[in-house]
């Protein structure tokens, strides 16, 4: 659902990106982890077309980002680590205006079903966001991702700052929806979530993927040797 192939990205003289091969397919929870500047972010806004590229592909669906943004946008939802809501707003006239704006229009039972399926509290719905969590917040983020029936899923360090508790039930969020088929591709620097979440786990370093693994075949303590053995110069196998 999400690939790309050989990807390039520049800031005037910085190589974000060297030439970066990966797929994610629908089922699937991509952990992507590594050190502050490694890429992430840059991979992620490629794939929203937020960014072009300078080299190679982003490909959602099969379709090139930079060639068919219109309609790779369809198939994609994105929550950072802050999500964009109206404050003065409440999260179900949230909800409605980010789907209406996305092309898909509900019932105010539907609506109040995808915050509820994205574990808000009843009572929460109909007050202002202003008055919300973080956690809260975010899963209004994720109401907007059910009703516009995303294909894939963008996060960026979507549970920075989260309590335990709520970082849990966020966790718990992703599982059901990678349950319902969609691809999920999360940047992170929580090795213990990415363990506990991710089916899949990749480590940037400098702008390439450096490793990737099968989240069922490490214990938590092998990931972070194994992160700490890149993160050192000359990586894991040096
Ligand atoms: P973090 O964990 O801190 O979020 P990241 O892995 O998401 O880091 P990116 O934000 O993708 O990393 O940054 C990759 C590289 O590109 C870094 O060297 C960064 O300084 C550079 N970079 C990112 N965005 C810009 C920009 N708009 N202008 C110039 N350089 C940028």
């Amino acid at each position: 659902m999400l690939q790309a192939t050989k990807l390039k990205k520049s800031y005037g003289g910085t190589e974000a990106l060297k030439g970066l091969d990966m797929t994610v397919e629908g089922g699937d929870i991509y952990c992507l982890l590594g050190a502050n500047g490694a890429g992430k972010t840059t991979t992620i806004s490629l794939f929203l077309n937020f960014i072009r590229p300078d080299g190679g592909t982003a490909a959602v669906g099969g379709l090139d980002v930079a060639e068919q943004p219109l309609e790779t946008k369809k198939l994609l939802a994105y929550i950072p680590e802050q999500v964009m809501l109206y404050g003065n707003l409440t999260a179900l006239e949230n909800l409605r205006y980010f789907s209406r704006l996305g092309g898909r229009d509900y019932s105010q039972g539907e609506y109040r079903g995808f915050l509820r399926r994205a574990g808000l509290q009843d009572g929460a719905a109909g007050r202002r966001v202003k008055t919300y969590s973080k956690g809260m917040r975010q899963k209004v983020g994720l109401a907007v991702a059910l009703a516009k029936q995303a294909k894939a899923l963008l996060l960026d360090e979507p549970t920075a700052g989260l309590d335990p508790k709520a970082s849990n039930e966020f966790s718990e969020l992703l599982l059901k929806l990678k349950a319902d088929g969609a691809a999920i591709l999360m940047a992170t620097h929580d090795l213990f979530r990415a363990k506990e979440t991710g089916t899949r786990i990749g480590i940037m370093k400098e702008g390439r993927l450096v490793d990737e693994l099968s989240a069922g075949e490490v214990s938590h303590a092998d990931l972070e040797k194994i992160y700490l053995q890149h993160m050192h110069v000359g990586g894991r196998y040096a």
